[in-house]
Parts: C-alpha cells; structure tokens; sequence
C-alpha cells in the first residue's frame, strides 16, 4: 500500500446510494471542495478527500490502494469478495459498518404462474443475474442444480423473453417484480449500504483519520436511532420507568421545586419511541412526556 497523508473514500457518483452517502459524511464533518459532478473532491474540513464513481468499481479501488474507504452496497461487496475467493485469493477489502441504508435483497423470482414449492424446484432452470457469484454458492450450498445466465443490466425482462426461466436480482418494494410478472421466491442475501475498508489498517497518518472518522461515524449513527426521552413521574416510579425505556441506559433523576413526591427524569434512548412506548410510560405513572431529536453524540 502506497504511503499517503490524506485518507480517500470512494461513494457512487450518481445513482440510489449517492445522495445518503454524501449526506452521511457531511453529517461527520466532511466538506469537499469541488462540485459534484467532478470525479475527485478536496476535502476541507478534513485531509479527506472523495472519489466519485461507479458503485462497482469501489471494493476494486479499495483493494489496488487508490482509496482507503468506500460507500457501496453490500451487495456488490459480497459479490465481489467471493469472486475474488473464487480465484484462490483472500480478499484485501471487507465490511466495515453497515450504514442503515439502501435496504434491498437479493432475491431468486419466478414467473407469477409457477407455484413455488422450495429449492429443488429451481433445479434445471436457467436464472439470469448481475450476481453470478452470489447465486452460484447459494446454489452450491442448496445443492441445486440450476444454470446461470450473466447479464449486466435488465435481468428482470429475461424470462419474458425467453433467454432465462427465473431471476436472481435485488427487490426493494418488489414492484419491478409485479410489473414483469415475476414473485419473489427465496432470498439470498438482505443487503444495505455499507462503509468497505481495506482489510489491514494502514501505519501512516491515514491509520489516525480513519479511527478519528470511525469515531464520528459510530456517533452519527448511533444518533439516528437515538431520542432523548424527558418527563415527570412519581419518586417511586423511576424503577418502573427506567425499565420501559428501551436502550438501558441510566435515566438522569432531578428534583421538581417545590415537590417532594414527583422527579423530572431523562435519558438517551436508542431505538424507535412508539405511542405505544409512552402509553406504557404513562401507565406506570409517567407524566409531561416530551421525546427529543438528538442532534450530536460523542462518547
Ligand atoms: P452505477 O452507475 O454506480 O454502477 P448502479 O445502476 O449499479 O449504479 P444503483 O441502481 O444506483 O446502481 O444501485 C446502487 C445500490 O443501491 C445497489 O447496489 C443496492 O445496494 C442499492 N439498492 C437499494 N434498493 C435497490 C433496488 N430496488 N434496486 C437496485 N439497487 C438497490
Ligand atoms: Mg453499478
């Protein structure tokens, strides 16, 4: 690996993935020079600088050393991992921190008509794919005998067109399914955005920023998931109530002027806060509910 002072990520020039990873990064305190439309953007903020391009090429990138971190979905990155395993070599490149978004799966579809009755019925057909290698130790492990048929783009239009009996490809709503009258038969693979990184850590500067970047990232979205959680409730509650608030952590327990029996209580909860949650909070005694966005967290 070459030796460099500045780290380099590599997100998705233009596509689903592109405006999420740009907004996760500005979120960590990156901003880049440059328009968006350029292929290479200074980092200011930071000596982190952006590459944009082709979700494809980005575990490739990560692996020649041209870039230390990529924005990319797991599926590409599983994909290519296991065609680089397929030609003897151990990766260079891995999954760092899933990123909670561009949710999809991989999924085999057959024609709607087909009544599906489990894996051995997939024996003896030809499914078309972007995913060759996916597919092919998916079918190895479920000892199915099927052909794959590689196509780069489009693969939902195969088998009305003759060239493949079932699909292998990535459903999000499954409405490109229905509208090539295609259902979703078996999943392989549950997929979202992921940070990829180089599998060893590099001993220059680089080393640091990426820690320092990690950091931040692992707060940003830890405060996704996070409310701070405020309300009034009985002395004699807080045991109660701190047990229904999800995420475990200590409440902070402050005094109300002036009342003896009632406390003011917060806390940091990770997770969704449903009117479910705070019906049981009130139950048990809790009232002057107020559930907070968290703008920023560093433990
Ligand atoms: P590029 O031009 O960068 O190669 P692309 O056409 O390969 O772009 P996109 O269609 O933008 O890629 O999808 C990027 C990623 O978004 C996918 O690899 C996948 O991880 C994720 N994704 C989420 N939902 C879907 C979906 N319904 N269909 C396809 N990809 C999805
Ligand atoms: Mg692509």
């Amino acid at each position: 690996m070459k030796n460099r002072d500045r780290l380099r990520i590599a997100i998705q020039k233009s596509g689903r993935l592109s405006d999420q990873s740009q907004d996760l990064l500005s979120k960590c305190g990156l901003k880049f020079r440059s328009s968006r439309d350029k292929l290479f953007c200074f980092g200011e903020s930071l000596p982190i600088d952006l590459l944009l391009v082709r979700d494809d090429d980005i575990p490739g990138l990560i692996e020649q050393g041209v870039c230390d971190l990529g924005v990319v979905g797991r599926n590409v990155l599983r994909e290519q991992e296991l065609s680089v395993r397929a030609r003897g070599e151990a990766p260079l490149f891995g999954e760092l921190r899933a990123l909670g978004f561009g949710r999809c799966r991989l999924s085999i579809a057959i024609p709607q008509e087909l009544e599906y009755e489990g894996v051995a019925q997939l024996s003896g057909l030809r499914i078309a794919t972007s995913y060759p290698s996916l597919l092919g130790d998916w079918l190895r492990e479920n000892q199915v005998d099927a052909r794959t048929v590689v196509l780069s783009g489009s693969v939902e239009i195969a088998p009305r067109l003759g060239t493949a009996d079932a699909i292998c490809d990535l459903v999000s709503s499954g409405a490109t399914l229905v509208a090539n009258q295609l259902k979703e038969a078996a999943i392989l693979l549950e997929s979202e955005a992921v940070l990829a990184g180089a599998s060893v850590t590099p001993d220059d500067e680089r080393g640091e920023l990426l820690e320092l970047l990690l950091r931040r990232l692992d707060g940003v979205l830890q405060v996704r998931e996070s409310k701070l959680v405020m309300l009034h409730a009985p002395r004699s509650a807080v045991e109660n109530i701190a047990r229904l608030l999800p995420g475990g952590q200590r409440p902070t327990v402050l005094p109300l002027e002036g009342d003896n029996d009632e406390v003011a209580l917060q806390a940091v909860c990770y997770g969704a806060i449903t009117w479910q949650h705070l019906e049981d909070l009130k139950r048990a005694g809790a009232s002057a509910l107020l559930v907070l966005p968290v703008e920023k967290m560093l433990a």
